[in-house]
């Protein structure tokens, strides 16, 4: 049986293990993860993974808490 690098990757993704969200990532996501949240709309479909991120990484739940701050300005 052959394993495709995109295989391997749905499966980390998808898999039972809780997918790792690097802070880049999570920087990546964030803004339409907060965006979502604020909206009412399914955050974790927009940022998977970045809850479980910005419970253990304070730098980034710190950029959470000021992007949502921002949004919710506007
Ligand atoms: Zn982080």
């Amino acid at each position: 049986m052959t394993a495709t690098p995109l295989a391997d990757t749905l499966r980390r993704l998808l898999g039972p293990g809780k997918p790792e969200v690097t802070c880049e990532t999570c920087f990546d996501l964030l803004d339409q993860y907060v965006d979502a949240e604020v909206l009412g709309q399914d955050a974790d479909a927009a940022g998977p993974g970045l809850r479980a991120h910005l419970d253990g990484c304070p730098a980034c739940a710190d950029e959470n808490d000021t992007l949502r701050a921002l949004v919710a300005f506007e």
